[in-house]
């Protein structure tokens, strides 16, 4: 029932007879209890029993031994870089074919990025082209599962520990995904979540979570999440201590006046943690999450069964071992054949599919052509976006009338627009 209504709010909203999601995953009376029940409950909102829940039970699902959870995904990606400690001067390899989040925190660092180009069937890094781009100064890579599709994690993983680089997986469309049986964000060293609106679960609009196993990262998100960088007595005659020793009379308040000690940590530490209400929620989606991606499967195979019958259409067929999240919908038309990506996105348009297409190689983003990037660098990701790249919603709310209406969409688009 709450489905329905959301859906139809959405289609008035938007004017589309298919509009994108503004929430990707259903939200019903269980979430509203849960939310409930924290109010009612007088514990307190932040940093309590809820939150330890929702990283116990994503612990279990993703099977890292460590999984804290954060207010977003790009601050589960930012915490991820802090980790890694980029020196000026070092590099690192990305995609250009992700959403900005995945490699902004580099935006600020004095590092060298190299885009390396993507496999055309699967938009993901090639593993193929990452040898040729690793110098001696290469620290990390930071791929994306694009729309849910795992990378193809064991090759990359072969060159990243023969050079030791840290490998980031940014798994916000990933939720559920796995590669050859193990889940996305248990592949590289580092995985980053988003339960932002649009993704496969959300935390009340925002949030997200850091995974990875090593305990020494463990101990510094934990304190930097929390505003927490030395939550220990700091002796008045450390010298760290511009000040030398502080007057005696408050000697024994410098725990209670959190004293902080940041050098050990390269960070001032943040407020970061995921409030207690969101998590709660988090805990009764992520118990949905195989319910909501298997709706987004059926989805996606019906669309794929429906647009690979037309000429010039191309559908993404995931790797053997690949199992997807299916986060985005993504399909292909060939220029060859006499289609444009350009047209056929505005015919759907008119149709009444809300069109958002996703993404623009990052690469070619004014922050990055700045720093000296530019057209030429990702051929293959070049070529997929300008000329053949298209998306459909994809969520598990859309009904399967809705589904066949984006079929016959995608057939009245390529037929009216095909140039012959
Ligand atoms: C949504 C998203 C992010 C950012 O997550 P937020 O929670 O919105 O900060 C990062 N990377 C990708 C690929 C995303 O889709």
């Amino acid at each position: 029932m709450v489905m329905k209504t959301a859906r139809a709010g959405a289609e008035r909203r938007t004017g589309y007879r298919v509009p994108y999601p503004a929430i990707g995953s259903a939200l019903g009376t269980d979430e509203i209890a849960a939310v409930a029940e924290v109010l009612r409950s007088g514990d307190t909102l932040s940093c309590g029993q809820r939150r330890e829940q929702f990283e116990a039970d994503f612990r279990a699902l993703i099977g890292t031994k460590y999984a804290l959870s954060l207010t977003s995904g790009t601050t589960a990606l930012e915490m991820a870089t802090y980790l890694i400690g980029l020196r000026p001067g070092d590099e690192v390899i990305c995609t250009p074919q992700t959403y900005q989040a995945t490699i902004e925190p580099l935006l600020d660092l004095d590092v060298t990025v190299r885009f390396s180009d993507i496999d055309p069937d699967t938009l993901n890094l090639d593993p193929h082209r990452l040898q040729a781009l690793v110098t001696p100064r290469t620290r990390a890579v930071y791929l994306v599962h694009y729309g849910g599709l795992c990378a193809a994690m064991d090759p990359i993983m072969e060159v990243a520990e023969l050079h030791d680089m840290v490998v980031v997986e940014d798994c916000a469309h990933a939720l559920g995904a796995s590669y050859f049986g193990r889940p996305a964000g248990a592949l590289g060293h580092i995985g980053c979540f988003s339960f932002q609106s649009s993704k496969n679960i959300t935390t009340l609009g925002e949030g997200g979570m850091i995974t990875f196993d090593r305990d020494e990262w463990a101990d510094n998100i934990a304190r930097i999440r929390a505003n927490e960088p030395d939550a220990d007595f700091v002796p008045s005659s450390s010298p760290l201590s511009p000040y030398g020793p502080p007057p005696t009379e408050l000697y024994e308040h410098q725990k209670n006046a959190y004293t902080h000690d940041c050098t050990a940590l390269r960070s001032g530490g943040t407020n970061a943690t995921l409030g207690e209400v969101a998590a709660a929620v988090g805990t009764v989606q992520l118990r949905k999450l195989e319910e909501f991606n298997r709706r987004r499967r059926e989805v996606t195979s019906k669309l794929d069964e429906g647009l690979s019958r037309l000429a010039g259409v191309r559908v993404l067929t995931p790797p053997p071992g690949h199992e997807s999240a299916y986060h985005l919908y993504t399909f292909f038309v060939s220029p060859q054949a006499g289609l444009s990506r350009s047209l056929v996105a505005r015919a759907l348009e008119d149709f009444g599919i809300e069109m958002q297409l996703r993404y623009f190689p990052l690469h070619l983003l004014p922050e990055w052509r700045r720093k000296g990037h530019g057209v030429g660098e990702c051929p293959v990701a070049e070529r997929l976006w300008f000329e053949e790249h298209l998306n459909l919603p994809c969520y598990p709310m859309l009904t399967d009338e809705q589904v066949d209406i984006m079929i016959q969409a995608v057939e009245w688009a390529v037929e009216t627009t095909r140039v012959r």
